[in-house]
C-alpha cells in the first residue's frame, strides 16, 4: 500500500498496510470530513488526471498549483535567492514539470509550510530536491502525518530561512501560523506570503483573519492583534495569499491595518 493521501485535505499519511480510518486534520474544527464520508487516494492516482500549474508571479517567483483543482485548492510559492531558493506552502502533487520547474529556477535549499492544511506531500518535494529541510512550527507538531527526518521544528517568533527571507510566527489560525517575509519582493518594497493566517479576500484590498474558514469561525480580537503585531516591524507593500491571483497587489501594509481595524470593530460591536 502507497502512501495514502486525504482527498479533502490533501495530507499525505505514513505508509499504511491500508488506507487510514481517518485524518485528524480533516476531524478538526476547522476543516471537514469529505461530504461522502472519509476519501483517500495516492500520488501515483493524482497524477493521472492532474497535472502541476506553474506561473510567474513576478520576478523571482513562481507559483506551483494543481490543475484539476484538488483538495484545498493553493498553490506554493517558489522564492528565488542568492544563497539558495525557498519554497513555501506545499501542495499534494508533484510531477516532472514542477520538478523541472523548480530546478530551472536554481538551488533549491529548504521547503517552509505557514500551517498543517498545506503540510500535503511536503516530504515527497523534500525528497524530489535531496531531501532538503522542511522547515515547521514546532506548536504545530501534532499535525504531521507523515514524519520524516527532513522536518525541522522551529520555536519562538521568528526564523531567519537566509538574507532577506524571514519566518514570522502569527498563530491564529494555528498557534504555530506563520508567513515568510521577503524583503526583496515586490521591486525590492517587501512582500509577505502570508499562506491563509492573512487571507486575501475577495476584493483583494484586505485581508481577514479566521480560526476556520471552511467553518467560518472568527478569532478573538487578541488573536487579530496578535498577528498585527508579529507583521508590524516589518516593511512590505505586496502579500501573496494561499491561491493564484489572491494578492494584495500594493499598499499591502495600509491593506493589514484598516482590515484589522474593520475585523475588531465588528467582532466588539456587533
Ligand atoms: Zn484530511
Ligand atoms: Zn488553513
Amino acid at each position: 500500500m502507497p502512501y495514502s493521501i486525504c482527498t479533502t485535505c490533501g495530507a499525505q499519511f505514513a505508509m499504511t498496510t491500508t488506507h487510514p480510518e481517518h485524518c485528524p486534520i480533516c476531524e478538526d474544527e476547522r476543516q471537514y470530513v469529505g461530504w461522502n464520508g472519509q476519501n483517500w487516494t495516492t500520488l501515483d492516482d493524482l497524477r493521472v488526471d492532474h497535472h502541476t500549474l506553474i506561473k510567474t508571479e513576478e520576478p523571482g517567483l513562481i507559483g506551483i498549483g494543481i490543475d484539476p483543482s484538488f483538495a484545498i485548492g493553493q498553490r506554493a510559492l517558489l522564492v528565488q535567492a542568492l544563497d539558495g531558493n525557498i519554497l513555501w506552502d506545499c501542495i499534494p502533487l508533484i510531477d516532472e514539470a514542477a520538478i523541472a520547474a523548480v530546478a530551472q529556477q536554481g538551488c533549491i535549499k529548504a521547503i517552509a509550510i505557514s500551517h498543517p492544511h498545506y503540510y500535503t506531500a511536503m516530504v515527497e518535494w523534500s525528497r524530489a530536491f535531496g531531501g532538503i529541510p522542511i522547515y515547521l512550527h514546532a506548536a504545530d507538531r501534532q499535525w504531521v502525518m507523515r514524519p520524516d527526518p527532513a522536518i525541522v521544528f522551529w520555536e519562538g517568533d521568528t526564523y531567519t530561512l537566509g538574507a532577506g527571507l524571514t519566518l514570522i510566527r502569527c498563530g491564529g489560525h494555528f498557534p504555530g501560523g506563520a508567513v515568510l517575509h521577503w524583503a526583496a519582493g515586490a521591486d525590492g518594497r517587501g512582500a509577505l506570503l502570508s499562506g491563509d493566517i492573512l487571507q486575501v479576500v475577495a476584493d483583494r484590498r484586505y485581508v481577514s483573519f479566521m480560526y476556520s474558514y471552511p467553518n467560518l469561525i472568527p478569532l478573538p480580537v487578541s488573536a487579530v492583534r496578535q498577528i498585527v503585531a508579529a507583521v508590524e516591524p516589518y516593511p512590505y507593500d505586496r502579500i501573496y495569499g494561499a491561491w493564484f491571483e489572491r494578492v494584495v497587489v500594493a499598499d499591502a501594509q495600509a491593506a493589514v491595518a484598516r482590515s484589522a481595524e474593520r475585523y475588531i470593530k465588528v467582532i466588539i460591536d456587533g
